[in-house]
């Protein structure tokens, strides 16, 4: 059993009043809170040992460099990827992608190719696959998914061809919470002779991740959504891989050599690292994840798996609600809308009595188009919020609805 009381005590934005209510926040998906800790090791950075990495010599550069090498080590043992070579660090999940859609892409996707995505993406998994496929003239595929938003897995099987390079498909939606087989999409990629990745944003909060159980030939995920600090992420990708793609960004850190007539690249990780990374941000990274990892990852599903489906429950009595998004496997996240309510309306209503729901469509327009709506209401879960929680939102969700209809 997770004391929750204890957990809570370590987030201190959690203790406060939003328009004279106690903050309820369940706008997990968009980003999580920050656990003291984690708040502590960026100002230790910057009080302590802030100085530029890989570079220096003398005592703060050097305690700089060992830190942020720390966050690499820690973000390798979270994925439990194979070797720190292929753990890159980046600004987060959008970067990844954009990073191999870039030098991947690039380098190994030609006229005629496919690209396969699926209906439920997050426009950053939509839309470099775009801009590279009008560069190539290529041709990005789209899996449908039925009415509870679970991909169709035959419609998948039957797209892939010798035509197709890339799947990219995003492990937990996070406009609907569907758990997507992923296992299985890159099973299947991979005996097309295709490469997978997965986007890996809302899983990495609360899932066990291993990319090497899953087969993955790229994962990529945000830390700003498993409790850390915004700007900074993470992309793994299989070394084999990674030592064929062309680097992304050019400048420094990313060099052996340079000279007028010709540069050569340094090794793996630092190839894809060029520029100044965000320092503090990375340190404070391990400090997340570390987090995490004391609590427990299935300690944390299970317990955001009880607030689903006891607030799945409770919605399921207020008069006039849908929750889109009903898929057997299902992690914290409920999208719904209001029948006559515009789901902007809700979440002000919502905010007026102190609690946090993210409303609109969520970066993900064609999923909503799908639905046949504009947006939804949407109420996420992280491992601090409570059943306490969950029963004020559905008397005020209840009130909201009696009150404008
Ligand atoms: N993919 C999914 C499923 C997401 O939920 C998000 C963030 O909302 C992203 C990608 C983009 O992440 P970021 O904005 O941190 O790059």
């Amino acid at each position: 059993m997770l004391d929750i009381h204890q957990i809570r005590k370590q987030f201190p934005i959690l203790h406060q009043e939003v328009n004279g209510k106690p903050l309820v926040y369940f706008d997990n998906a968009a980003t999580s809170q920050k656990p003291a800790h984690v708040i502590e090791a960026l100002t230790n950075y910057y009080q302590g040992y802030n100085s530029n990495v890989h570079r220096g010599v003398h005592h703060l550069a050097e305690k700089a460099t060992h830190a942020f090498e720390e966050s690499r080590e820690a973000a390798r043992r979270f994925i439990n990827a194979g070797s720190l070579e292929e753990v890159i660090i980046t600004k987060g999940t959008t970067e990844g992608i954009n990073l191999v859609a870039n030098a991947y892409g690039r380098a190994f996707i030609d006229e005629g190719d496919e690209i396969i995505i699926s209906t439920m993406e997050h426009h950053s998994n939509i839309v470099p696959w775009q801009m590279l496929c009008e560069e190539k003239g290529a041709k990005l595929k789209v899996i449908p998914i039925n009415d509870a938003g679970e991909l169709d897995m035959e419609a998948y099987e039957k797209m892939l061809n010798e035509r197709t390079k890339i799947v990219a498909v995003v492990y937990i939606s996070n406009a609907l919470g569907t758990i997507n087989p992923v296992k299985e999409i890159i099973r299947l990629a991979h005996k097309a002779k295709a490469v997978a990745l997965i986007d890996g944003a809302q899983a990495s909060p609360h899932l066990n991740v291993d990319v090497q159980d899953l087969d993955a030939d790229f994962f990529v995920f945000s830390a700003h959504k498993v409790y850390g600090p915004t700007g900074i992420g993470i992309l793994y990708g299989k070394k084999a891989i990674l030592e064929k793609m062309p680097p992304y960004l050019g400048g420094g850190e990313m060099i052996k050599e340079v000279t007028f007539e010709k540069t050569t690249y340094n090794d793996l990780p630092y190839k894809f690292e060029a520029g100044t990374p965000n320092i503090g941000d990375a340190v404070a990274l391990k400090y997340a994840l570390e987090f995490v990892e004391n609590v427990g990852k299935d300690n944390i599903a299970r317990h955001e798996y009880e607030l689903l489906t006891y607030a799945t429950e409770q919605m399921q009595d207020i008069p006039k609600i849908k929750i889109i998004g009903t898929a057997k496997e299902k992690a914290g996240v409920i999208s719904f809308v209001a029948e006559g309510i515009h789901h902007f309306d809700l979440g002000m209503m919502l905010d007026a009595n102190g609690i946090a729901v993210r409303t609109g469509n969520h970066c993900t327009m064609p999923l909503m188009s799908r639905f046949g709506i504009s947006g939804t209401a949407r109420a996420s879960f992280a491992v601090y919020n409570t059943k306490e929680e969950v029963d004020i939102f559905a008397k005020e969700l209840k009130k909201a609805i009696e009150v404008m209809s």
